[in-house]
């Protein structure tokens, strides 16, 4: 094993960047840039900010992947070896980036995809780190896309899900506390800190 040292400094203005332990993705508090831990170092990522709905607050903002996609479902059989019909459409997903269960990301992905609104400027205020690389958050999507399908209760036996990634950035998105975890400031679905730890 070799041991890495990485300047966590940001590659756009120069500040120190601040993680924990396993983060992998960082917002600059400075200049709202934000950037990727990769095996030769940061690499810059473009960066924005979903805002959070009317008469709700960001109390502390977390990252996520804002990604743009074109989906292809095909080859979808149902029982018995009937085919049913296919789709291809552009679609733009919203995966959160930071450690929470897995059923709560995927709860939170699901409803933050459907309501993905204004984008704004990187707010220049801290924001937690992450730990989901952009192979992950597609992996996600591909879970969210199959469980859409399966929804459909029409006996599906198999599909064939292609994801191709448009376009990729960084989002920050807004957050009230509650007593369990975290409440999205956008969709009010609340989700876990962590492994279930209360904060
Ligand atoms: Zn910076």
């Amino acid at each position: 094993m070799t041991l890495r040292l990485v300047s966590l400094d940001c590659p756009s203005c120069g500040s120190a960047l601040h993680g924990e332990g396993l983060d992998t993705i960082f917002f600059c508090d400075h200049c709202g840039d934000a950037a990727t831990l990769e095996d030769d170092g940061l690499q810059m990522v473009e960066s924005t900010a979903l805002l959070p709905s009317p008469g709700r607050h960001a109390r502390e903002w977390r990252p996520a992947w804002l990604v743009e996609a074109e989906v292809t479902v095909s080859d979808r059989m149902r029982a018995k070896g009937r085919q049913s019909k296919g789709w291809q459409a552009r679609r733009t997903f919203v995966i959160p980036a930071f450690a929470t269960p897995l059923e709560d990301l995927t709860r939170i992905a699901r409803a933050l995809s459907e309501a993905v609104g204004e984008t704004g400027e990187v707010p220049r205020e801290p924001i937690h780190g992450g730990t989901l690389a952009l192979d992950d958050a597609v992996t996600m999507i591909r879970h969210i896309l199959i469980g859409n399908e399966v929804r459909k209760s029409d006996m599906l036996a198999s599909l064939q899900v292609d994801i191709e990634v448009v376009e990729s950035r960084l989002v920050a998105i807004p957050f009230e506390k509650s007593n369990v975890g975290l409440r999205c400031a956008i969709t009010g679905v609340t989700v876990r800190n962590e492994l279930g730890i209360r904060n």
